[in-house]
């Protein structure tokens, strides 16, 4: 009987993406990928530790679990990401069920583990070399594909865990990552989006100068490749070059995330951003004479301790001011290792909820009042398959990252295809195919 796998995943697209990296490591050593966990042999819970409620909604998962290792001791459970990088070996002590624990760097471990039976044990040392290794990816889809392009984090803002669990800043080669998109629009895929924690350090590693817009030049020549898009940006290095590159450059899609996490000077000094909200505001104003019809998301904070009604304040009024496209808001969460732990003035839980509430709130109505401007408008979107939500409906999404649902044939799948918005919802749109 062919033994089969399954992975949880939790947190980013890095971790989406070494899902994908996993599952390549159990299909090219001939295991199946199981419908659901209950008919695996192993399963793997690749876990995020970026807050509080990601690593509780890993535990709760692996209690459930529990009982599913009671029923069949033969199952093996494996622990990976963040969480597996933070803990390590600790975690057998308090989930005895567990048999593997392996690190973001060490990935390819699971063959060996396998392959000696599954062994109680945990790999999680960071691996200088990991940034070289091309490891097997079983891909979740046909039309867009992820490529990191480095791995790591130098920049130790205060409240965050990635430089702990996923170590310092290591850039891929540029001929790899140009084989590795080269296959890729062999393989017929049409979107790219190239992964790293600041994808605008991009080359500081590398003996032979490139930097990141060098990247995209030479990605852009890539036949077959319709759309490149890049996450993560760092503000402080989201550069003029980078923004030319953007403007002519037909592949790269006009949506840029950039994370702002606060509009509060005092704040972003705590946070150890590196930079200030009229700095942060400027490179948008630049971005936007450059790009005129750029979509821009990004990320904010509520309640870093020592932010005041006043410094709350900033950041409202930076949501009307620069008018998102959408945002990913959180309330401050303490984090192992951090810098902010030691900070004074940690910020009552429900300040905290209260802050996020009315965060919410007003980007709803900017970001509703945004997408109501495109009824009407003709827009051309990418087909990724049948929508999620209506499966009489096929999905999509522009150039700017808007999903749209719309009535059409399956064939249209990986095609472009020009779409006329008919109706605007909070988080997507809904047109007909002209
Ligand atoms: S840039 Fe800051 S928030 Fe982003 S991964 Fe690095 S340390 Fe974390």
């Amino acid at each position: 009987m062919t033994k089969k796998f399954h992975i949880w995943t939790s947190g980013c697209q890095m971790n989406v993406h070494d899902s994908e990296k996993i599952a390549g490591i159990f299909s090219e050593i001939g295991y199946n990928e199981a419908g659901n966990s209950n008919d695996a042999d192993v399963i793997v819970l690749n876990t995020c530790s970026i807050r509080e409620k990601a690593e509780h909604k890993f535990y709760s998962e692996l209690g459930r679990l529990k009982k599913a290792k009671k029923h069949n001791p033969k199952l093996k459970i494996a622990v990976a990401g963040c969480i597996a990088k933070q803990k390590g070996e600790k975690l057998f002590k308090r989930f005895p069920y567990v048999d593997f624990v392996f690190g973001p760097d060490n990935i390819e471990s699971v063959q060996g583990w396998i392959s000696d039976n599954g062994p109680r044990t945990s790999v999680i040392g960071e691996d200088p070399d990991y940034h070289t290794k091309l490891l097997p990816v079983k891909r979740a889809g046909q039309v867009r594909a992820w490529v990191s392009i480095m791995y790591g984090c130098d920049n130790f803002c205060a409240y965050c865990v990635v430089p702990y669990t996923r170590g310092r800043e290591k850039s891929r080669a540029g001929h790899e990552i140009y084989k590795e998109v080269q296959s890729l629009a062999e393989q017929g895929f049409k979107e790219i989006t190239l992964l790293g924690q600041n994808v605008n350090s991009y080359g500081k590693n590398l003996s032979k100068s490139i930097d990141f817009p060098d990247l995209l030049y030479k990605l852009h020549e890539i036949n077959g490749i319709q759309r490149i898009r890049f996450v993560t940006s760092h503000p402080r290095d989201f550069s003029e070059k980078l923004i030319k590159s953007i403007k002519d450059l037909p592949t790269i899609c006009e949506h840029i995330h950039l994370p702002v996490q606060s509009a509060s000077d005092n704040i972003l000094n705590l946070m150890n951003r590196g930079y200030t909200y009229k700095e942060y505001k400027k490179k948008i104003d630049m971005l936007r004479d450059a790009v005129p019809d750029i979509a821009v998301t990004t990320d904010i904070i509520t309640g870093f301790p020592g932010e005041t009604d006043a410094d709350f304040q900033c950041t409202i009024n930076a949501l009307t001011d620069i008018g998102f496209d959408g945002i990913y808001a959180f309330k401050y969460s303490k984090r192992p290792d951090t810098k902010a732990l030691d900070l004074p003035d940690h910020v009552d839980d429900k300040v905290k909820s209260d802050r996020l509430a009315v965060i919410l709130k007003l980007q709803e109505s900017i970001t509703y009042r945004k997408n109501r401007a495109l009824e009407g408008k003709k827009m051309e979107i990418l087909v990724e398959g049948v929508s999620e939500t209506a499966s009489d409906k096929l999905t999509g999404r522009t150039r700017t990252n808007k999903i749209v649902n719309f009535y059409g044939d399956v064939s249209d799948v990986g095609k472009p295809v020009n779409i006329k918005i008919l109706e605007a919802k909070q988080h997507s749109l809904f047109g007909e195919k002209i």
